[in-house]
């Protein structure tokens, strides 16, 4: 069972080297205990905030053990009543091939149907970030139709689930993301009304130039994915009573300052900030996923996957993530 353990913690940006691969055998499985083959590992954006040691809304990663993350894969032994050889399960496996499951953990291990939707969706669009999609667009957005509703890493997994549920609700969705190939992606594939690359603008006032022009009647609704510049210059177009549903904010996660520059405009604008984590509103989850997988299952809802083969492509493939080198949902693929 090869695994990736989380070998020194960062400062700033992180490195290959604050991971080490280690190789220990597949574990026996007792009573209770439930053995699966992942096949898929998801790289997320929250994995950076535990690698520190710090107080942050996640509790840091333990060094020397198994980095966390969420995995898709097939029960290969069971001495469990509630599960079989071959189901198919979502669960938090780690950066690992073999995951051993105990029965007092149950709950942590869901059975999933791939009849209609790919395994690999549970970790995206009809998974956690979907989910997060949903519920800063649902719960806190809640557009009208007819109203403009911006997203930042509008490409990402998070993002493309975003615009699509707003143009869903008859909104007027527009993305923010990085490159003229994200960009199109957006528009094309996922039916955006516009995206702007943020890339081909140095400063804010450019920014919202561009903004001022692909939303003509302001912003009702923003899920924010990124901060610095990016909410800057969407603050400026914000309409009164607008809503700003605060999600992640990647331009700081290596400790970089993200300055908010004219925090007076919620207040001139009465505007909503909510910030949310998305494992704390686990209520509400069945209800997203009901309506993330009819959607993929009849096609109204597309994602893109970015699949990095094999674990030991999992720190490149993070590392990546952080910058911007993923496209759409990035995915490790582990058999
Ligand atoms: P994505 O698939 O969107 O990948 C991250 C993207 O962020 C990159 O592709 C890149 O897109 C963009 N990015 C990275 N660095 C910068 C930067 N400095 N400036 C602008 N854009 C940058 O990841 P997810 O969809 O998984 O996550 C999106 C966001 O949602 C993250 O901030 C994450 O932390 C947050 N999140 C929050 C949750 C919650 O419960 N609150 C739960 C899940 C995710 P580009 O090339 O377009 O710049």
């Amino acid at each position: 069972n090869r695994q990736i353990l989380l070998a020194s913690r960062p400062t700033g940006e992180p490195g290959t080297d604050n991971f080490k691969l280690v190789s220990t055998p597949v574990p026996a499985v007792a009573d209770g205990q439930v053995l699966v083959r992942n096949h898929y590992l998801s790289l997320d954006p929250y994995m950076r905030g535990r690698m520190n040691e710090g107080k942050s809304y996640a509790t840091p990663q333990p060094l020397n053990e198994v980095m966390i993350g969420g995995t898709v894969g097939e029960v290969v032994e069971s001495r469990n009543a509630h599960f079989a050889v071959g189901d198919k399960v979502v669960g938090m496996g780690g950066w690992q091939e073999y995951q051993l499951v105990d029965a007092s953990q149950r709950g942590v291990l869901q059975k999933v149907d791939t009849t209609h939707v790919p395994l690999s969706a549970y970790l995206g669009a009809v998974g956690m970030p979907g989910v997060t999609g949903w519920y800063g667009l649902a719960k806190i957005i809640d557009p009208k139709p007819g109203e403009t509703v911006v997203v930042s890493a509008a490409s990402g997994a998070v993002g493309g689930a975003v615009g699509q549920l707003a143009k869903v609700r008859g909104a007027r969705a527009v993305g923010i993301a990085g490159g003229a190939d994200k960009c199109r992606y957006v528009v094309e594939e996922l039916g955006f009304d516009a995206c702007i690359d943020y890339k081909q603008h140095g400063d804010v006032k450019s920014l919202s130039a561009a903004l001022k022009a692909e939303c003509p009647d302001g912003i009702d609704g923003y899920f924010e994915n990124v901060g610095g510049m990016i909410l800057d210059a969407v603050m400026h177009r914000a309409n009164p009573f607008s809503r700003v549903a605060m999600c992640g904010m990647i331009a700081g996660y290596n400790g970089e300052p993200i300055p908010m520059s004219a925090p007076q405009l919620i207040l001139v604008n009465r505007m909503k900030i909510e910030g949310f984590i998305v494992s704390e509103h686990m209520a509400v989850w069945p209800e997203a996923l009901k309506e993330l997988g009819t959607l993929v299952a009849t096609g109204k809802l597309k994602y893109r996957e970015s699949v990095a083969q094999g674990l030991e492509s999992a720190p490149e493939a993070f590392l990546g993530l952080l910058k911007g080198r993923n496209f759409g949902k990035q995915l490790v693929k582990l058999i």
